[in-house]
This record gives structure tokens, C-alpha cells and sequence, in this order.
């Protein structure tokens, strides 16, 4: 399995989680077959510094509008700002999603996709 992210819809995503530091990030990429756009949402988290939780309301709006315009949820991403990208325990432990999860460390500037809560590594390939 492999995740294909256009150019831009990946240097969104690692705009957004810059922007956000120290805070976690937290959006969708989206997109037919390949992610074409990153969606950020806001982190309901009480601690976003360590932690991320998609603030509902705005992921629903967000997968409703997905859907009308025909796009598909390719990947959830967020990031650690201060740390690896590696999921973390509580990655695990709240994973839902059958798409890959996408994590940004920041000090790393590396981005890597895992299924979870399995832990298998997803490929993440970047094209123009
Ligand atoms: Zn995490």
C-alpha cells in the first residue's frame, strides 16, 4: 500500500502544522485516489501540545463536504511538534480510521503514514 500526495496538498499539510506549533495539527487529505488537498481542522484537544483530537462538528462539515464534491478521506494527518513521527500511544489507542495516518515530526521535518492501530507503515510517495 502506498499514499500518493500532489506537491501542493503536501506542503499544505506541513504549512498548517508549522503554523499551528507548538500546538498539534490535525486535518484531512483528500482527494480521487490521490491526495490533492490538505483540510485542516481545528484540535479540540485539552492538551494540543501533546495530543490532537478533530474538533467534531468541523470534521462532519468537512466529510459531508468531501463528499458532495466527490472526494475521498485519503488520509488523516496531524503532527508532533516536538517530536518523531511515530505514533504515539495514544495514536493507538484512538485510532479509528482504516486510512493511513499521517504524522509530521517537525525537529525532523519528516513526515511517515502508519495504519493503525496495527502499526504497519504505509509508503508516503509525493508527485508533482
Ligand atoms: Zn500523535
Amino acid at each position: 500500500m502506498e499514499l500518493r500526495v500532489r506537491r501542493e496538498a503536501w506542503e499544505g499539510m506541513w504549512r498548517d502544522a508549522r503554523a499551528r506549533a507548538p500546538r498539534e495539527a490535525v486535518g484531512l487529505l483528500v482527494g480521487r485516489g490521490v491526495a490533492e488537498e490538505a483540510w485542516p481542522l481545528p484540535n479540540a484537544s485539552d492538551r494540543p501540545q501533546a495530543h490532537y483530537r478533530a474538533e467534531p462538528l468541523a470534521l462532519l462539515t468537512a466529510l459531508r463536504r468531501a463528499d458532495e464534491l466527490g472526494l475521498e478521506v485519503l488520509a488523516l494527518y496531524h503532527s508532533h511538534p516536538a517530536g518523531a513521527p511515530l505514533p504515539s500511544a495514544a495514536d493507538e489507542a484512538e485510532a479509528s480510521w482504516r486510512v493511513p495516518y499521517v504524522i509530521l515530526g517537525l525537529p525532523e521535518g519528516q513526515a511517515r503514514a502508519f495504519l493503525l492501530p496495527q502499526g504497519d507503515e504505509v509508503k508516503i510517495r509525493v508527485e508533482p
